[in-house]
């Protein structure tokens, strides 16, 4: 069948803000493509069995990382995202090896919080993707005004490929504008689907979209631009092909709608995915790092060593512990042995499986392109590369933001001690953002992550999981600092303790940054007799005093420091003299700099029916809230706060009890800002 080679593969994953209908959809899509392949791909023997508890909702089981599925003679490998705010890093790390993406809009709502932050992600990591406005059902459904919040909102380049046919009570089915056809889904759960003409009502403006389309994509493909100068007739392959390559290059974003509650609009959904996303081919080479740190690439053939990267680790009640591997070249066999790069360890791949909605099949071999499930290494971990042993190669790893919040953790029996540290251990291998470890002055054990609910997780795998009762203090945020003014500053040194003479001279231009952009070091001091080791030194010092700032030892962010001038004695100088004087040059720019402590501030995102939302600003004003925005919508209203995230705790429970259960909001990380005076 086609739907081994690499062309008829599509990695995507389905991105949307909470509610949005990302499980309907998915069910949908695992319940129509279950259908046309029911049988044939399945020769199991394999247990079926549930995955995660948390994960199965409404009796259909989604697996957790990566759910294979059929499409004419397509395979499709749903790499599943996690829907809360805590786990945005789940969805870098998803963006990261998926090849394509599915943007989920509630119709009435259009472009909301958590779409933005994951759409700039996925900015950033090149994806293309089609947009599909869902739930055109409901009341207040409107699809020019969530493509306008496109545009708006995201400063995407939205282009509908379709229109609906009505909406809310009165949404009937959508009219493709390539086809210019009428599409219908019927039977008992949408699975059939009548194409018919255009209704007349829907004429002009079926029409005029398709103008629209046609003059946005001749500007992408030269051949179409004839025909429309000409005012000839567009062939729909040319369409769709430049279609495809407009989106696979970033200039468009289709636009699709319909209604994944009702059946409507799934399977046109599912032909957009096999006609304009990329197939694993269609992305350019990884990127890694050979032996001595040369660049090297990668093409996704099974003829180039093999590489691929773990983004995914989870232990599997029935077969243990799995890593989700994403293969980027060449091939990987059961029973083979191949390099885990980031660890340099040989490791075992005992079985390899690919996953299905409800079952699994073990294969033989996986090859360039596929997302598959490991069996059997002895090492793994989020974020690793494995590579042939003779043509080792590291993929650039997943970047994970900094833990924002921290909790102190103690055995509720001290025979567990070791037991517990063992199982965070466990936890943090599959999970990156989880840092987790002993705080030297007070001897307790520290787990730091994401958020509130992120290490509430934690804590009740711990129990529920892995069978270890702890006692948890509070939940504390992390703390950071920076300079608030550019400084330049020198240090000389001229004895170590109270009577080693030594000499080093270190002199720094420090320059605050933009917050989130990370340290800039840099050496602009030029001399070629100079001798290297002591700049090295230098730096190394610069590097090891940001670790802990002069406030409360948080550590320092977002500084350029320029290494503008060094001098050294042949005599006296040493490593350790120039270490140490640049760790006092940093510290006096820190002082003079005027250094404040910064704290998280995140986002806050609430809808509340008109009746509470007084309240509702009232308390986040008391938690010293900025509010930013507010939306009258029709059945609740939608505030928008910045909020520090210390007074951010016990958010759930009170936004329950404010709004009598009729409120939700996600929260999301912002920036880090000056603390202000309490
Ligand atoms: P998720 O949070 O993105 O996974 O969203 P869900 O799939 O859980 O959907 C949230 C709610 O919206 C559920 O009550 C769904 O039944 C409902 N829903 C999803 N899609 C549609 C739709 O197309 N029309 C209507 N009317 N409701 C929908
Ligand atoms: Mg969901």
């Amino acid at each position: 069948m086609n739907s081994h080679a690499i062309e008829h593969l599509r990695n995507i994953g389905i991105m949307a803000h909470i509610d949005a209908g990302k499980t309907t959809t998915t069910e949908r899509i695992l319940y129509y493509t279950g259908l046309t392949h029911k049988i044939g791909e399945v020769h199991d023997g394999n247990t079926i069995m549930d995955w995660m508890d948390q994960e199965q909702e409404r009796g259909i089981t989604i697996t957790s990382a990566a759910t294979s599925c059929y499409w004419h003679d397509h395979r499709i490998n749903i790499i599943d995202t996690p829907g809360h705010v805590d786990f945005t890093v789940e969805v870098e790390r998803c963006l990261r090896i998926l090849d394509g993406a599915i943007f989920l809009l509630d119709a009435k709502e259009g472009v909301e919080a958590q779409t933005k932050v994951v759409w700039h992600q996925a900015d950033h990591y090149k994806v293309p993707r089609l947009i599909f406005v869902n739930k055109m059902d409901v009341i207040g459904a409107d699809f020019s005004r969530s493509v306008t919040t496109i545009k708006e909102e995201l400063g995407g380049n939205p282009l509908p490929i379709q229109i609906p046919m009505g909406s809310e009570k009165e949404f009937e089915g959508v009219i493709s504008l390539v086809t210019m056809k009428a599409y219908y889904n019927t039977g008992k759960l949408g699975e059939e689907i009548q194409m018919d003409d255009i209704p007349q009502i829907f004429i002009d403006e079926a029409t005029d979209r398709r103008k629209h389309l046609i003059e946005v994509l001749a500007d992408e493909n030269d051949d179409l631009m004839m025909l429309y100068l000409e005012g000839e007739d567009i062939p729909e392959d040319l369409l769709n092909e430049t279609i495809r390559t407009a989106t696979l290059a970033g200039n468009i974003t289709p636009v699709l709608c319909g209604s994944a509650f009702t059946n409507k609009g799934v399977q046109l959904l599912l032909d957009a995915v096999i006609a304009y996303l990329p197939s694993p081919v269609d992305s350019p080479p990884i990127t890694g790092q050979g032996h001595n740190g040369e660049e090297i690439h990668r093409k996704a053939d099974k003829t180039e060593p093999f590489s691929g990267l773990i983004f995914k680790v989870m232990t599997d009640p029935y077969v243990g512990r799995l890593a989700f591997l994403r293969v980027y070249s060449g091939t990987i066999k059961t029973g083979s042995s191949v390099l885990n790069v980031s660890k340099n360890k040989k490791v075992r791949a005992s079985k390899i499986l690919q996953m299905h909605a409800n079952n699994r099949t073990e294969i033989d071999i996986a090859v360039a392109g596929d997302i598959v499930a490991i069996i059997g290494l002895k090492f793994m971990g989020t974020g690793q590369t494995l590579a042939d042993i003779n043509h080792p190669i590291h993929l650039e790893s997943i970047e994970f933001p900094e833990p924002v919040i921290s909790r102190a953790l103690e055995a509720k029996k001290p025979s567990e001690y070791d037991k517990m540290r063992a199982s965070l251990a466990h936890l943090a291998e599959e999970d990156p953002t989880l840092v987790t470890y002993i705080n030297e002055e007070t001897g307790q054990t520290i787990i730091s992550g994401m958020g509130e609910l992120h290490l509430e997780i934690v804590l009740d795998r711990l129990e529920k999981e892995f069978g270890v009762a702890v006692n948890s203090g509070k939940p504390h945020v992390t703390y950071k600092e920076s300079i608030t003014k550019a400084v330049t500053v020198e240090y000389k040194l001229t004895h170590l303790g109270a009577t080693q003479a030594t000499y080093a001279y270190v002199k720094l231009n420090v320059t605050p940054k933009e917050r989130g952009t990370g340290h800039t070091i840099r050496t602009t001091f030029d001399s070629k007799k100079f001798p290297k080791e002591f700049i090295h030194c230098a730096e190394e010092g610069v590097k090891q005093s940001l670790l802990s700032g002069i406030i409360s030892g948080y550590e320092v962010i977002d500084l350029d420091i320029d290494i503008c001038d060094l001098d050294y004695d042949e005599e006296q100088s040493t490593d350790i003299a120039f270490i140490t004087a640049a760790a006092y040059a940093v510290t006096e720019a820190l002082k003079q700099g005027d250094s404040k402590l910064l704290e998280p501030i995140f986002t806050v995102n609430v809808h509340a029916p008109e009746n509470y939302i007084g309240d509702v600003m009232e308390d986040l004003k008391k938690r010293k809230g900025h509010i930013t925005a507010m939306e009258l919508l029709p059945k609740s209203h939608k505030v928008i706060a910045t909020v520090p995230l210390s007074n951010l705790f016990g958010y759930a429970t009170d936004i329950r009890s404010i709004t009598r259960g009729n409120g939700h909001y996600t929260i999301l990380f912002s920036h880090y800002d000056v603390v202000a005076d309490k």
